[in-house]
């Protein structure tokens, strides 16, 4: 089946000369406007001194996108008639647009959303707890270039990194799409996990700021402890993240041997396991608090799934303060892998219990919609299926 892929459409700017240039070559040779979107409040503050005004402007336009949703200037009744159309001129509030939208009976949601180039990227909001908990599944690339062998996003290769706006936009769209954040008793979005497309640490500059804008309080306003960065192991990026912020880790180790990971995991072979844990070692010491990495363990029948890989996986991970997560595999067209049975996962489950460890194993949600990232744009971009890996590990139990 092949998709033709809907026309971006500009936000238009609000003055003269460019009512009908929707998409015309006018439009697009327009001055570029400043997105305002994923400015964090550093930039953001930087671009209102550019324009002559005042520094504390920033926490009011914070305020307006992430917390009202706002993408409309005039709007913002709380700036001066004169400054909401000199912004309307100089700046925007771009995100993504939504080409895809909808709610499993489980309450699970899912946007498919396309971005700049006609790309599209996935995410997901799944509800916990009676609601209490709503966890987002944050993409951070289109595609990814470190070809896991069992992950079909690796397999699409890499198209690009996408840009802090395209990032902080799916958490906008989510946001919005619930309505404003001023109960913060109820906020839409509770926690955020980069466990969709991509791996964050290859799009560093863009990731950073945009988790940053999660935390800040003129943006979502969430605790570190509820931001979950997952990687496949860039270790010299795990110690930048570690100097620049303390979000929780969740480390995709999926293998206890380097012989194995390095098939499974192809960026072992330059960061091997025992550099990725001291890496995870370094991180939790960066850390004021109390915290623990999350190890990710995708079971894939007969090839990780038996008692000696668990076994190994302890003796592993006894030095590390962590939590395991277990994830079945989830299956897509020609991958050459299986999925265990749930025998066979129940069962590693009881030998790393024998081994003192209470891993979780998560299970598929939001199926009728096909609701995780990765599935709708597999079906229509390269027809493979990844909805249960992310419905299973975006709950990690983030406080
Ligand atoms: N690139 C990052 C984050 C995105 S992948 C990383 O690799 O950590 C999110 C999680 O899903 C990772 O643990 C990844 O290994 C796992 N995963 C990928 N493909 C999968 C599949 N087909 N079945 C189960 N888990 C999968
Ligand atoms: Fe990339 Fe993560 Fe998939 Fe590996 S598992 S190919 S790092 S998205």
């Amino acid at each position: 089946m092949t998709t033709t892929v809907a026309q971006h459409t500009p936000v238009l700017p609000t003055d003269a000369n460019s009512s009908d240039a929707t998409s015309t070559p006018a439009a697009k040779a327009a001055p570029e406007r400043h997105n305002l979107l994923g400015m964090s409040r550093e930039q953001m503050e930087d671009f209102f001194l550019s324009i002559g005004e005042k520094k504390f402007r920033a926490a009011q336009l914070m305020k307006w996108i992430h917390q009202e949703g706002s993408d409309d200037f005039a709007a913002m009744t709380n700036l001066s008639k004169p400054l909401r159309e000199k912004l309307a001129r100089v700046a925007e509030i771009r995100g993504p647009a939504v080409i895809y939208e909808g709610t499993s009976s489980d309450g699970t949601r899912k946007w498919v959303l396309e971005v700049e180039d006609g790309s599209y990227v996935e995410t997901v909001l799944i509800p916990a707890e009676n609601g209490k908990r709503r966890t987002l599944c944050v993409s951070s690339q289109v595609g990814c270039s470190l070809d896991c062998s069992f992950c079909s996003t690796g397999k699409q290769g890499f198209q690009r990194n996408l840009t802090a706006a395209e990032i902080i936009g799916q958490v906008w769209v989510a946001q919005r799409s619930v309505g404003p954040r001023r109960d913060t008793a109820n906020r839409p979005v509770t926690n955020v996990v980069m466990m969709g497309m991509g791996e964050p640490l290859l799009n560093f500059d863009n990731v950073v700021p945009a988790m940053k804008l999660m935390l800040d309080d003129n943006g979502y306003g969430l605790s570190k402890r509820r931001v979950t960065l997952s990687t496949s192991g860039v270790v010299p990026m795990i110690d930048k993240l570690g100097d620049e912020m303390d979000v929780s880790l969740a480390i995709s180790l999926h293998a206890s041997t380097d012989e194995l990971r390095n098939e499974l995991v192809p960026i072992n072979r330059k960061y091997n396991i025992r550099a990725l844990l001291d890496a995870c070692h370094r991180y939790l010491a960066k850390c004021p608090d109390n915290r623990q990495v999350t190890i990710e363990y995708t079971l894939i029948k007969d090839i990780n799934d038996q008692q000696e890989h668990a076994e190994q996986l302890a003796a592993l991970l006894k030095e590390l303060p962590c939590k395991i997560n277990l994830i079945p595999f989830n299956p897509f067209p020609n991958s050459g892998y299986e999925k265990p049975s749930r025998n066979q996962v129940m069962r590693f489950q009881q030998w790393l219990y024998d081994q003192g460890y209470n891993a979780t194993v998560r299970t598929t949600r939001g199926e009728d919609i096909d609701a995780a990232c990765g599935q709708l744009v597999g079906r229509v971009k390269d027809r493979t299926k990844r909805s249960a890996r992310y419905i299973q590990s975006v709950q990690l139990d983030a406080d």
